[in-house]
């Protein structure tokens, strides 16, 4: 403990839609585990086939 959080330290994952790297960011902070894609734009761009079940609740952004 102690350590400065670095930029480098957020986690990261892949978005579903474009395939590019994206970091933790804090609007993600309550649901980060079902966070898929990078942006909005992705999220409603996503290709089909890549649909998942139970999703879709609650995409008030
Ligand atoms: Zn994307």
């Amino acid at each position: 403990m102690g350590r400065m959080r670095r930029k480098g330290d957020l986690p990261t994952k892949t978005c579903a839609t474009c395939g590019r790297p994206f970091a933790w960011r804090k609007k993600w902070a309550d649901h980060w585990d079902e966070v898929r894609y990078c942006s909005e734009r992705c999220r409603r761009s996503r290709p089909p086939g890549a649909d998942t079940p139970g999703a879709g609740s609650g995409d008030t952004d």
